[in-house]
């Protein structure tokens, strides 16, 4: 994908990127004094929801239109660029017409391809230039949050980024959303240049959370943070159990620690060739024990055998399992790894059994 930088003019280009604000614009004074606050903190991008998707009927559903309105004197007072949510083609007109500078698609909007098209469209149809985040659908699939980029790419949206913010789960333990670090960590393999937010509010649904997943988030090379934050969280009438005033932001932001990347990568590489050996090795051994498990195929074979011997390869799994305990090797992972080296076993046997 050839993508523009989501760098606006002016935006300090240090990692991380930041936006803040509350979950939803509530009231004028609530919108404007928590946007005061963020500014004199440093924070240079504002959110806030105006339509609000929630799970059930009858909670608050966000102020509407009435809110751009808020939004567009944020910008004008503070200087700060201003972004919003849209999940409908009405959503990206009103919010173009009041000069958004950066749109979000919500994780329940990502997941409905109908929804994102219908987006996509929009933003063509109204010129949008400003900057569009796509939020992982609320489901874990990563096809469909690609799905969505390309959407977007394809209405000719260049400055695009993507949100992290977890997926739904039936049992909601510690988090709110579990993160499941890998599927973001794929799409960054898969399209390496597409700036990666973290949306710590939203995978931890509480305060205490945001401190230790914005710092993961900087571990994993993210490019930025989007964190809620309320002038008054207690009294916020959507999430306020995940947002922080701005000066406890500040403190939170305080104590990231972003670690310089390219330091670490040279040091490591004596020990990167170890493992490219070790690799190597493991590979060659692994070739080595599927070259007898051929030969046992071929005896299997000529005394008319079955290729599965359940007793056999129970017997192997519970020896191996105790012996990669005592080499600190955890139970699950080695239980995990000699399945598959055993499916693939069968898979040579039965193939040279049917030849
Ligand atoms: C939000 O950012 O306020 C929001 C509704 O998020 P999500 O789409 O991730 O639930
Ligand atoms: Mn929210």
């Amino acid at each position: 994908m050839e993508l523009e930088s989501i760098l606006l003019p002016g935006i300090n280009d240090q990692r991380p990127l930041l936006i803040a604000g509350p979950c939803s614009a509530e009231t004028e004074e609530q919108v404007m004094e928590t946007a005061h606050q963020l500014v004199a903190k440093g924070i240079q991008i504002y959110r806030a929801g105006i339509w609000k998707p929630r799970t059930k009927p009858g909670g608050f559903e966000g102020v509407g239109i009435e809110g751009l309105a808020w939004l567009q004197r944020v910008k004008k007072e503070t200087g700060m660029y201003v972004s919003t949510e849209v999940a409908t083609k009405d959503h990206v007109i009103a919010a173009v017409k009041y000069e958004m500078d950066l749109l979000w698609i919500g994780a329940r909007t990502s997941a409905n391809p109908f929804a994102v098209q219908e987006v996509a469209d929009a933003l063509k149809s109204t010129g949008f230039q400003g900057v569009v985040l796509i939020k992982n659908p609320v489901n874990p699939d990563l096809e469909l949050w690609i799905g969505a980029i390309e959407r977007v790419y394809n209405a000719g949206i260049r400055k695009i980024g993507v949100i992290h913010r977890g997926f739904s789960s039936y049992d909601k333990k510690l988090y709110r959303n579990l993160p499941q670090w890998h599927i973001p960590i794929e799409l960054k393999r898969r399209i390496p240049n597409l700036p990666l937010i973290s949306d710590p509010s939203h995978i931890g649904g509480k305060r205490e959370l945001i401190a230790p997943l914005s710092q993961q988030a900087m571990d994993l090379k993210y490019d930025g943070l989007i964190i809620e934050s309320h002038c008054n969280p207690d009294a916020a009438w959507s999430d306020k159990d995940q947002q922080v005033t701005p000066d406890v932001l500040s403190y939170i932001l305080n104590t990231l620690v972003i670690r310089d990347t390219n330091q670490t990568t040279e040091n490591l590489t004596e020990l990167r060739q170890q493992i490219d050996q070790i690799d190597e090795e493991l590979l060659s051994i692994l070739a080595k024990r599927m070259r007898v498990s051929r030969e046992i195929g071929q005896y299997k074979k000529e005394h008319n055998m079955p290729v599965l011997q359940t007793h056999r390869y129970d017997e192997i799994l519970d020896k191996r399992i105790g012996q990669a305990q005592e080499m600190e090797i955890g139970a699950f992972f080695m239980k995990e790894v000699l399945e598959a080296i055993h499916e693939e076993s069968i898979r040579q046997q039965m193939e040279l059994i049917n030849l």
